[in-house]
């Protein structure tokens, strides 16, 4: 088959011909119609996340159909649309897993991180972590649900009741949360680089009731704040703009440094919270609540050989909405 791979971080993914693996106990065989592209994957690519599999390949949000299943697999059958996660495997047994925060599971595997993902023609995965993908979506549209959609509603859910949101980067996660947003008749506030008015255009013709510069205050006081940019020095930004009582929740995988800041912006009561990976929960929750919306999600298709460029795309910030790779 054909498959992007990461031999080392700092370098770009190389197009070869690997055999199609074989689907061990528990797991299906997919072959792969779409993958969307994170920006966790630049964070694997650009070497800030420590301990990727080496040789890899990258990408979490799969969607494949079933072609082969390993023994004691049958929760899909032949021929099934299912989505493959970041969250690949977890322990079933740590103090987490047992919690039910599996999203923290000690000895948690993730795809396209320590398990090959889909930027390929075919993938194997642990079938108990694979969803159903509900119709009526494509498979270009669905890809980008499976991460920036399914981890962000799991950080949409953190900021509670809130009325009155800003999302700190305007890009996949956002352009997707603010449709539940608006279906929830609350108000997104959306900041974006400064000069970026293509963005902040976006944000509004999606129906963000205000759009600006990180760099601003937005016109009242927020409820809570979302930051989906990996930019450490939007934490102080978004603590100045949350009233007393605002939650600041960091949806990233990877921030740069947060900057120091004086005490009085966090004083009142306001919160700063991470979210990490997702339970399967979220994801059963998340593509039920899809449809109903229904989420439409703007979608810049790449071919699997292009995956470098779809990289470079998403890190220049060209991509509105998400970047998904399109396997012939
Ligand atoms: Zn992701
Ligand atoms: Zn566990």
């Amino acid at each position: 088959m054909r498959a992007m791979i990461l031999e080392r971080a700092k370098s770009p993914l190389q197009a070869v011909d690997i055999p199609i693996p074989q689907p061990q106990t528990g797991q299906v065989l997919l072959k792969i119609q779409t993958c969307g592209v994170c920006r966790t994957d630049l964070h694997i690519v650009d070497g800030e996340l420590s301990k990727p599999k080496l040789p890899l390949i990258l990408g979490h949000q799969i969607v494949g159909t079933v072609v082969e299943t390993g023994e004691q697999a049958n929760k899909f059958a032949l021929g099934s649309r299912v989505g493959v996660p970041w969250l690949g495997y977890t322990c079933n047994c740590c103090r987490y897993c047992n919690l039910g925060k599996e999203n923290l599971c000690d000895r948690a595997l993730f795809t396209g991180y320590n398990l090959n993902g889909g930027y390929a023609e075919y993938t194997v995965a642990d079938e108990r972590f694979c969803f159903n993908i509900p119709e009526g979506l494509t498979d270009l549209q669905v890809a980008p649900l499976l991460c920036a959609g399914l981890i962000g509603y799991r950080s949409y859910r953190m900021i509670e009741d809130a009325q009155r949101i800003g999302f700190y980067g305007f890009g996949a996660a956002a352009h997707i949360l603010i449709q539940v947003a608006n279906f929830q008749q609350r108000q997104v506030y959306a900041f974006t680089r400064a000069g970026d008015l293509p963005g902040q255009e976006f944000a509004r013709n999606l129906g963000a009731v205000w759009a600006g510069s990180s760099e601003e205050l937005p016109p009242e006081a927020l409820d809570a704040a979302i930051i989906f940019a990996p930019v450490g020095k939007l934490v102080p930004a978004a603590l100045k703009a949350v009233d007393k009582g605002g939650i600041v929740v960091c949806a990233g995988i990877h921030m740069s440094e947060i900057p120091s800041f004086p005490y009085e912006i966090l004083w009142g009561e306001r919160m700063i919270r991470s979210v990490a990976n997702l339970t399967r929960q979220d994801g059963e929750e998340f593509l039920a609540l899809a449809p109903q919306i229904p989420i439409q999600t703007e979608v810049t298709a790449f071919p699997l050989t292009d995956a470098n460029q779809a990289l470079t795309a998403l890190r220049n910030g060209q991509i509105q909405g998400s970047a998904v790779l399109v396997i012939e």
